[in-house]
């Protein structure tokens, strides 16, 4: 039976896979982006990725996730946040040119929700909404079951709505953008303040020791211990899966922030689930835990309404898994 190719091109790195009809990946390839080189030199050599990949399968279509808005009938990438110099590139026309296979393209939080739509956290739903957390927030819809696209292909870009009216400064200029409160750098930044005002708090507390003589010593946070290098989401989240107090706090603010922008996806989509991946999703349960009590205290929720919140089921995968099924989708109405 011919299989399909998904195509996930990220800032740096470039993954391929060569998908079946369950959406497992039964070969694939790496390439490097080097996207300030330009996107001819990167599509050529995903082209004779894929031409590898099809040496001893046939392949019938080609699709491409890709960061940025994607225009999907013509298959053109715009204002991609991480693709220097690739604003306005032909990604379609460009790979068909060279492969010769039928291509499709879509946003790249789109790709990773169709996948896990088909064949992960989302199956059997048909009215879901997908949030990665990573370095940008990116959020995608299942409307009906349907990718919503909107009139640009831009729905569903949740980063950049707004959590606090007049909220910190964010990247694209606005301010109090759910992405400056739950992305990772700035997860980071938080914890370092954090960690600073402890070891603050614990060192005057420890010069007054000799005044409580026998009394009981706090332990430090295991986060104060670290060199500030190695203070990333991923030691927050094993921190706060061992308990500590700090690590825990930091996880749950970050939930509740996540919360805020979950209530507005429940008023504009109403899904029966949201899907919570990408690596900042590697928090884990105390994250979501404290996203779904700020939905219930904050949405509007009633008895018996269909909702639930649940991890990513996909990981790394998701996107070529759903990228490759592009070419399967019903057309759009
Ligand atoms: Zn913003």
């Amino acid at each position: 039976m011919a299989l399909d190719i998904g195509v996930d091109i990220g800032g740096t790195n470039i993954k391929l896979g060569l998908v079946d009809a369950q959406g497992r990946v039964v070969a694939r390839g790496r390439l490097k982006t080097e996207a300030r080189k330009g996107p001819r030199q990167a599509l050529e050599r995903v082209a004779a990725g894929v031409a590898r990949l099809r040496k001893k399968h046939v392949v019938r279509s080609v699709g491409v996730g890709i960061a940025g808005l994607v225009d999907h009938e013509h298959g053109i990438v715009r204002l991609p946040p991480n693709l220097p110099g690739w604003h306005g590139t032909g990604v379609k026309e460009i790979l068909e040119e060279l492969t010769g296979l039928d291509v499709h393209v879509t946003n790249d939080v789109n790709a990773v929700c169709l996948g896990e739509w088909l064949f992960g956290a989302g199956r059997g739903c048909d009215d879901l909404f997908c949030l990665t957390l990573g370095t940008g927030v990116g959020g995608a819809a299942i409307v009906n079951g349907r990718l919503a696209l909107g009139a640009n292909g831009a729905a569903g870009e949740l980063g950049h709505t707004v959590i606090f009216g007049n909220g910190l400064p964010c990247r694209c200029g606005g301010r109090g953008c759910l992405e400056r409160y739950v992305g990772a750098k700035y997860i980071v930044r938080r914890a370092r303040a954090r960690v600073k005002a402890e070891v603050k708090r614990m060192t005057s507390h420890r010069d007054q020791m000799p005044l409580f003589k026998g009394g009981i010593v706090e332990k430090p946070s295991v986060l104060a211990m670290l060199p500030a290098r190695r203070l990333d989401p991923e030691t927050i989240g094993r921190a706060a899966r061992d308990g500590d107090r700090l690590a825990l706090e930091l996880v749950q603010e970050t939930g509740d922030f996540l919360g805020l922008g979950l209530v507005n996806v429940v008023a504009l989509f109403d899904p029966a689930r949201i899907i919570i991946g990408g690596g900042i999703a590697g928090l884990g349960e105390p994250l979501l835990k404290a996203a779904r009590r700020t939905v219930l205290r904050r949405g509007q929720l009633f008895d018996g309404r269909k909702l639930e919140i649940v991890p990513a089921a996909l990981g790394n995968d998701a996107g070529i898994a759903g990228a490759s099924r592009l070419g399967r989708l019903p057309a759009p109405a």
